[in-house]
């Protein structure tokens, strides 16, 4: 249910409204825009709509969203979701790059991919500490001593840090290290996690299920959202089909399409989606042209000895390559990089 109110509602009318709500046992979700105020309000609808909350002083307008995401929606917001991650903002016309290695190696490794990235223009550092590995033989991360050296090579560099989280129970450890928190695409469902996440104040890199819908995504944000914390970026990384010369499925699509449904911001990540360099440059473009608000891509300065996703790394040089275009499309799609 969303209750628009009127232009001149005063804030006793606001309260008053929240109180009623929150009488009612539902929870609800105060949202002040430039020009509009307006209360999504979460629970059993059936509660509501009994009440005539047409009548209250303040209001406007009540109605109610079918979709089963109320607050991830565009009903609930029609103007874009900025999300703040440090001094870099995501969408609403600023698109951020996101780069960095798979995996969080060493100092000395990850400061000379940052030094590289950020000369070429990316704004947000990426590094797993804790990476999600298929097999448990494989290089699980360096953990907390990762995540060290990530916020030093962040700081050293004036960049905002994201990094893979995989369970609630590392949330204070890992928010005592990142700007930003990845749920990546097998935790994309991992409901505890994303509740608890939502009861943090930092912004969430919330990516696509591997054969998840854009509802599910949408869904998933939700939960996020209706914890508390509204700092939402979604990440399409491509899904799991039947071709097999590529990692994954990239459905760009996507990315408008969950532009018609949502406020939030949405960026693409062509490195996990097609694991192939030769056509991540390619795939970053046609993300921009469809009006992705950042682009992530892994880098390493020496893929051959990546100790995790080494074979989708890009080479410093091009990534650089691949900001110049960047920069170029942003500019014709009017966003600022
Ligand atoms: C990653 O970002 O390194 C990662 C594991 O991505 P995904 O969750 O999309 O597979
Ligand atoms: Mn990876």
């Amino acid at each position: 249910m969303i209750i628009v109110l009127k232009p001149n509602s005063s804030d006793k009318d606001i309260d008053h409204i929240l109180d009623r709500i929150r009488e009612l046992g539902l929870k609800p979700h105060l949202s002040r825009g430039e020009h509009r105020t307006i209360i999504g309000v979460i629970g059993d609808e059936n509660k509501l709509q009994a009440q005539p909350l047409q009548a209250i002083p303040g209001v406007e307008q009540v109605f109610a969203i079918m979709k089963p995401f109320k607050l991830a929606s565009r009903e609930f917001n029609k103007k874009d979701t900025v999300v703040a991650v440090g001094k870099v903002k995501i969408g609403g016309g600023s698109m951020a790059m996101i780069a960095g290695p798979c995996a969080i190696e060493s100092l000395a490794i990850l400061d000379e991919i940052a030094t590289s990235v950020k000369s070429s223009g990316a704004a947000i550092l990426r590094g797993g500490a804790f990476k999600p590995r298929t097999s448990p033989y494989s290089f699980q991360g360096l953990g907390e001593d990762g995540l060290k050296i990530l916020r030093d090579v962040g700081a050293k560099h004036d960049m905002p840090v994201v990094t893979e989280i995989m369970d609630p129970r590392q949330i204070p450890l890992v928010e005592r290290y990142a700007d930003m928190f990845q749920v990546g695409a097998r935790n994309m469902q991992n409901f505890d996690l994303l509740k608890e996440l939502g009861m943090t104040k930092k912004p969430i890199l919330l990516k696509r299920g591997m054969s998840a819908t854009v509802k599910d995504m949408l869904m998933s944000a939700e939960y996020v959202l209706s914890e508390g914390n509204p700092n939402v970026v979604l990440c399409e990384r491509g899904v799991r089909s039947f071709e097999d010369s590529t990692r994954n499925m990239l459905d760009l699509s996507s990315v408008p399409n969950v532009k018609g449904q949502s406020h939030l911001p949405i960026i693409v990540d062509p490195s996990h989606a097609t694991g192939r360099p030769d056509l991540i440059p390619a795939m970053a473009f046609a993300a921009v042209a469809a009006g992705a608000d950042g682009v992530h891509i892994e880098v390493h300065s020496s893929p051959e000895k990546a100790l995790s996703d080494g074979p989708q790394a890009l080479l410093p040089k091009q990534f650089a390559d691949v900001m110049v275009m960047v920069r170029k499309l942003a500019e014709v799609m009017g966003k600022t990089v």
